[in-house]
């Protein structure tokens, strides 16, 4: 069953061990941030930290692992059609858009949607770490180390696919920040097989 994330939004559900999530872009140029927990004790999180650093590169692909806080495997990309996410920026919120955008009123972005679906999991806002951003296409500049938040590399119908290496809590939304998005919000479609 295809599932759809709206504009500006999250979800929340579980995956058990050897479930494959497949995240879409129906449109193309729209990001997902990606959480994971482990049902066992949601202490153990998604790591950017301890990922990057096994894989001693800062964009993933296929086969890679995606490891927790305590080194064990969470999820591994088993398919990729875009090549391009990020790993480094922490989910857009309303500080985001305070600092970065200067609104006045801004939205509670990406981990305002995060926090609220994961709450009926027992799970805090300052539990959220860094997420792995579907589609998000942040280069380095390898001099400076200056970022620069692009345009995803997504097309309509882009998608990648992540094998569940243990039970699993994950967080999913339509980020909701223009600059990821390339200037316009749109759906995110998921699928659990
Ligand atoms: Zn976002």
């Amino acid at each position: 069953m295809l599932h759809e994330i709206a504009p500006r939004s999250g979800v929340a559900f579980t995956l058990d061990k050897g479930q494959r999530l497949t995240v879409i872009d129906p449109r193309g140029e729209q990001v997902a941030d990606l959480l994971a927990f482990s049902r066992a004790d949601t202490n153990e999180v998604i790591s950017s930290g301890r990922t990057l650093d096994y894989a001693s590169r800062i964009y993933l692909t296929t086969p890679d692992p995606l490891y927790s806080n305590r080194s064990n495997i969470m999820l591994r990309i088993v398919h990729d059609t875009v090549g391009r996410h990020d790993f480094l920026l922490t989910p857009c919120s309303k500080d985001t858009f305070r600092i970065i955008y200067g609104d006045k009123e801004p939205h509670r972005g990406c981990f305002g949607n995060l926090a609220a679906a994961l709450e009926p999991y027992g799970i805090l806002p300052d539990q959220i770490p860094v997420a792995f951003n579907l589609f998000m296409n942040v280069p380095v500049d390898a001099v400076t180390g200056e970022l620069k938040v692009l345009p995803p590399l997504s097309k309509a119908g882009d998608h990648i696919v992540l094998e569940a290496e243990t039970d699993l809590i994950i967080g999913l939304t339509a980020c909701s920040a223009l600059q990821s998005n390339n200037g316009s919000f749109k759906p995110i479609h998921y699928r659990i097989d």
